[in-house]
């Protein structure tokens, strides 16, 4: 294919938000902006439900710049395109030019046409036939085929005529940014990260909170972390990671509780350690990635005591997914082979070999009693918080 000289980007959803419209579209403006500011000098500019961009450098590697907009939430469809003036001579030298250079021996096509433009003297159908001729007559070697083409040429006729036989899925969902913003519970494995990824989809910004237990897990355990933060970061736009320290806190539940209700102890002040976290900084709500009845700290009664910790909402996204969907997930968006690295997590040390699977909150009331100081060891790990600023 010729070399594209603009990217057409279509957005789905956003289009449905009546007066809210134009702040979703700025919103998804800006983001495009900056994922694409790091590549190159590029003209992102908005006409008619439909986002161009242009690059601005000969230097900038279009391919890269197509993966990097692939992460941004609010695209349906990114099509490289070439355009030319919106007269039928420049269309079919135009299209032709593009198939000479691709690979169409023994190859079919169909010609698509859309003129949202109607002042066009042709309607589409009318494009659509005289351009099939047109390549017919000029490229050897390609035939007709309406129902299932190797090539799929679309032309659209709007302020010039683009033409492209490339259209790349983008990452659906709603501009991040335009549905506030959620405190992610981040761990090293994989199911946080894809918690966090789903919630950024329906365009929620984030923040996240990691809970370190130096010297019992790593420094290599906490990089880990702040890779995963990475990747998801090249979806979500920036996220300050905070690092809190629980090694404190843990030990103290350790020594003072009993012991098959400490994991749940655990994570009901992982809970509200997060909360305080997230209302210090505006967060709506927290997330993580549980699913119920992945382990015994996800059983339903487990969730409704970790819930009973906070007052915030707790959204979790993965909560009716198997194991092999979050993978999936996990896959497609870069973060599985990191996630499956070795490491150990605060909750993953120390686990008890009877965990309550069935807890109540009473239960775990009185035992969480045993624990004194519980404030102030809050107050200390939240003042020792350090906040990472992750870039995609
Ligand atoms: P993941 O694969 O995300 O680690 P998991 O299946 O291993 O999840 P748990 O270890 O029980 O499950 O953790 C459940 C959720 O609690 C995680 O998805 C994450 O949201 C949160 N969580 C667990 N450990 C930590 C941690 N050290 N720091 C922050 N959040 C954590
Ligand atoms: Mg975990």
């Amino acid at each position: 294919m010729k070399k594209a000289d603009i990217v057409l980007l279509k957005y789905g959803e956003i289009a449905l938000k009546g007066l809210n419209r134009p702040m979703f579209e700025q919103r998804l403006l800006k983001n495009l902006s900056y994922v694409l500011e790091p590549l190159g000098k590029f003209s992102i500019r908005k006409s008619q439900s439909m986002i161009y961009v242009e690059p601005l450098e000969d230097t900038i590697d279009m391919d890269l710049a197509i993966e990097a907009m692939q992460k941004v939430f609010g695209i349906v469809n990114i099509c490289p395109a070439v355009s030319c003036e919106k007269d039928m001579e420049s269309i079919a030298k135009t299209t032709i030019a593009c198939l000479k250079e691709m690979d169409t021996e023994g190859k079919t096509f169909k010609v698509e046409a859309k003129r949202e433009d109607k002042q066009f003297p042709l309607n589409s159908p009318q494009i659509c036939q005289q351009m099939g001729g047109a390549i017919l007559r000029n490229v050897k070697g390609l035939k007709v085929d309406v129902h299932n083409p190797d090539i799929l040429v679309q032309i659209e006729i709007r302020k010039k005529a683009y033409i492209f036989t490339q259209k790349f899925a983008g990452a659906g969902g709603m501009p991040v940014g335009t549905n506030g913003k959620a405190a992610l519970l981040l761990s090293g494995g994989i199911d946080s990260p894809v918690a966090g990824w789903m919630i950024a989809k329906r365009g929620v910004a984030l923040d996240a909170v990691h809970f370190h237990s130096h010297p019992y897990t790593s420094d290599r355990a906490k990089e880990k972390v702040i890779d995963l933060a990475k990747i998801v970061s090249a979806y979500s736009g920036k996220i300050n990671l905070h690092v809190v320290p629980f090694t404190e806190i843990q030990l103290a539940i350790i020594d003072q509780c009993p012991k098959n209700y400490l994991t749940l102890i655990m994570r009901r002040v992982m809970m509200q350690i997060a909360e305080r976290i997230a209302r210090k900084n505006n967060d709506k709500a927290l997330i993580t990635g549980e699913s119920i009845g992945q382990v015994a700290s996800q059983t339903m009664e487990s969730l409704a005591v970790t819930d009973h910790a906070v007052s915030i909402p707790v959204f979790r996204p993965c909560i009716g997914m198997d194991k092999e969907e979050i993978v999936q997930i996990s896959k497609k968006i870069d973060a599985y082979e990191t996630s499956i690295l070795p490491y150990e997590d605060c909750c993953t040390i120390f686990v008890p070999k009877h965990p309550k699977t069935r807890p109540t909150i009473e239960e775990i009331v009185e035992a969480e009693q045993s624990l004194k100081n519980l404030e102030e060891m809050i107050e200390t790990a939240i003042s020792q918080d350090e906040v990472i600023v992750i870039q995609p």
